[in-house]
């Protein structure tokens, strides 16, 4: 043992002195690089066929140009000198765009007690394994839906990726969950005995809301998420009842808009739809009981549904470790779910994709849209061209074109003729750099 010890001493050492004679060089030689530079050379992806997801058009064997990062082409050939990334039997499409994801869940915890249980380091390790898988199964742009943990390990994640430490989708991120008393996202589940302090995203009135969005703003929220209703993953709540009131949304929205951001609100229950909706958020999460009334003004206003259907769908043997009420409101909610995913698509609601779950859940989705009434072509539009538009990124991703980030991948098959097609991600490049590839 003491000699393993000693070995183990000595290539610590060993390391510790390569850092250090790193560190000293880079420091001589000015600012520390990112850690992940583009690469310098020109590379023309040879598609296939190369998926048009505004028209459902396909052309054939398409060179996509990428130079530092950027769609720099589209054309028959290739420029002198490229690097050639052979996808010609595969279809391409431009990465999926996911707007409800939490990054930091633990993954094998679904119970109630696990928000009590996971810190914000374990949040962001959770989140930093998950961007991964996000990647890999497609996914190059992601919205974190809030987070449980109100130290904001979504932002750490997130501002990493950015700064290149850690390879990521880019990210836009919700804040807390801000929610009442009691509420969807109150995650005190101890005894009155034993109860703990009151947390920062609980929000009874409409100064206490105010409070919590000016947390969320000052660190570096993209969007204020608001718990509009009561929902399943929790003891407490009821999905049916509206939680937030509607003065606390209003102010809500007034604060975030003006401070150029972005409010979606979780609301499965008709009433907390209606009141969401009419204070005036940008996106409705779930919407799992949308009735004539709800659709008829968020078509008028324009506003946003993101179903999350499978998620909902899921086996009980699969939802590790959630408690038997969660059960219980899981099989009571899914009643609701398809006559409402059918108003929305009758009304012609702007739908986004959202899996709200774990990076397995993406190819899913997709089939649960496409099983709810979606086109395939429709399907694949809700997770790109739409999800660019809901997050205000339309002119940087969710399309194949010249001087968008290159955010490109391939599946083996058409998925306009088999949306199982998107479970088979073969190619990943995000904003031009090579993740996977066949
Ligand atoms: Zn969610």
């Amino acid at each position: 043992m003491r000699r393993g010890t000693c070995r183990t001493a000595a290539s610590v050492a060993v390391a510790a002195a390569a850092v250090l004679t790193a560190l000293t060089a880079m420091a001589a030689d000015g600012p520390i690089a990112p850690p992940a530079p583009l690469p310098a050379t020109v590379i023309a992806i040879k598609a296939g066929r190369l998926l048009d997801v505004r028209t459902g058009q396909y052309r054939s064997d398409v060179y996509i140009t990428v130079e530092q990062g950027r769609i720099t082409a589209l054309g028959a050939s290739a420029p002198a000198g490229a690097h050639i990334v052979d996808l010609s039997s595969k279809v391409v499409m431009p990465g999926i765009i996911d707007v409800h994801v939490h990054t930091g869940d633990d993954l094998f915890d679904h119970s109630a007690a696990t928000r009590m249980r996971v810190s914000a380091a374990q949040s962001a390790l959770n989140g930093a394994y998950k961007v991964h898988q996000y990647l890999m199964h497609g996914v190059t742009t992601l919205r974190d839906a809030g987070e449980t943990n109100v130290y904001y390990p979504q932002f750490a994640l997130r501002d990493s990726i950015a700064k290149g430490l850690i390879e990521g989708p880019r990210m836009l991120c919700a804040g807390m969950l801000i929610s009442v008393s009691g509420g969807h996202s109150d995650d005190d589940t101890t005894a009155v005995d034993f109860g703990l302090p009151k947390r920062p995203n609980i929000a009874d009135t409409v100064d206490e809301l105010r409070v919590a969005v000016r947390r969320d703003l000052k660190y570096g929220a993209d969007w204020i998420k608001l718990m509009a209703s009561g929902g399943v993953s929790d003891l407490y709540s009821d999905f049916r009842s509206q939680e937030l009131s509607e003065e606390q949304m209003v102010a809500a929205v007034e604060l975030a808009h003006r401070a150029g951001r972005r409010v979606m609100a979780h609301a499965e229950g008709t009433a907390g739809i209606r009141a969401a909706v009419r204070a005036g958020v940008d996106s409705i999460e779930h919407g799992t009981m949308l009735d004539e009334e709800s659709a008829t003004m968020m078509a008028a206003k324009g506003i946003w549904l993101v179903p999350t259907l499978a998620t909902f769908q899921i086996e009980p043997g699969t939802a590790a470790g959630m408690d038997a009420v969660m059960l219980r409101k899981l099989r009571d909610i899914l009643q609701y779910q398809q006559p409402a995913f059918a108003l929305a698509l009758k009304h012609h609601l702007n739908i986004a994709f959202g899996d709200d779950d774990e990076a397995q859940r993406v190819g899913p989705e997709f089939a649960a849209l496409v099983k709810g009434g979606m086109t395939p072509l429709a399907a694949v539009q809700a997770a790109t061209v739409n999800g660019a538009r809901l997050l205000g990124l339309e002119s940087e991703t969710g399309a194949i074109e010249t001087g968008k980030s290159a955010d490109i991948i391939a599946v083996d098959a058409d998925p306009l003729a088999d949306i199982g097609a998107m479970k088979q991600v073969s190619f990943v490049m995000a904003a031009g750099r090579i993740i996977s590839q066949p």
